[in-house]
């Protein structure tokens, strides 16, 4: 593809035709339940440009296309004739406009190079392309190196409530280490496999800014494929107790004793409170920013 290369496309009734000019920053499939659910489809194939390098003919930039905002500060674009996806914007990803594949004449001339929210996939729904898989957005931003990430794993047992809202409370920081990201990751040495609803109600709808959350074993971060985690930070007692397996990565463990919401040890909002004193001091700490 070159630099000067156009690229035609239009919704299915023709009423939002546009071009894409020139190379995008990137190419990939997204399986998050939100883009699926928004095109009634098992994957969203991405063409992500620099908002410059896309046109939609006959209106004033996007701001003539009608858009459903899916969540706070994520506009979806569609076509008020067909209602095709036209288009996704994010402050996410400042300045870019992301177009569908599908809707380009020649879908093949944009070659993805990685599946995206893997984690959010619908299972029956197999893949035999050796492409990276990343859990989240973010995870393939990272390894792409549009942004690095200095990674905290909360670990506890059941990674349904502590370990949850500490990987939410540090990631709603967004903040930054040098010119790392800081992302919080959480997993249980035993998963209840479900985020307990009260942390679910305490997180809301930021959930999606976030990436997914949901409730999963350790060994996601002890594979091959696992993300370098820089800090273990382990939330109970059982977990601290248990034979910690090898992270990759040179990462350190420490320990934060807290009671369990989900016992009625605490209440919720209590337990938020405190994570959010500890994740910032920690923060601090680590000098971020
Ligand atoms: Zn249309
Ligand atoms: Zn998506």
């Amino acid at each position: 593809m070159n630099a000067d290369s156009i690229h035609h496309g239009s919704c299915l009734c023709g009423r939002y035709p546009f071009i894409g000019e020139g190379v995008p920053r990137f190419v990939a499939h997204c399986h998050c339940k939100s883009c699926r659910r928004a095109l009634g489809a098992g994957v969203a194939t991405y063409v992500g440009y620099a908002a410059g390098q896309v046109r939609f003919a006959g209106s004033e930039g996007l701001a003539n296309i009608p858009a459903y905002q899916s969540s706070p500060g994520v506009d979806r674009g569609f076509c008020d004739v067909c209602g095709t996806a036209l288009y996704y914007a994010s402050d996410q990803w400042p300045g870019e406009t992301h177009l569908f594949r599908s809707n380009f004449a020649v879908p093949e001339a944009f070659e993805p190079t990685g599946h995206v929210f893997y984690s959010d996939r619908e299972t029956d729904f197999d893949l035999y392309d050796d492409l990276p898989r990343y859990a989240l957005g973010s995870d393939a931003a990272v390894a792409w190196g549009k942004r690095p990430a200095y990674r905290i794993l909360f670990a506890c047992t059941g990674n349904s409530a502590r370990s949850i809202l500490a990987e939410a409370i540090t990631n709603l920081r967004s903040a930054k280490i040098g010119d790392k990201r800081v992302r919080g990751h959480s997993a249980g040495s035993l998963p209840v496999g479900k985020v307990h609803p009260e942390a679910e109600a305490l997180i809301g709808s930021r959930v999606h800014l976030l990436g997914v959350i949901r409730s999963k074993s350790w060994e996601e971060f002890t594979g091959f494929q696992a993300p370098d985690i820089d800090l273990v930070i382990t939330l109970c007692d059982d977990a601290a107790n248990a034979a910690c397996p090898v992270f990759p990565g040179e990462n350190t463990i420490r320990h934060w004793g807290l009671p369990d919401p989900a016992s009625g040890a605490v209440s919720f909002p209590e337990i938020y409170q405190q994570l959010e004193a500890l994740i910032e001091g920690l923060l601090q700490e680590l000098g971020a920013r």
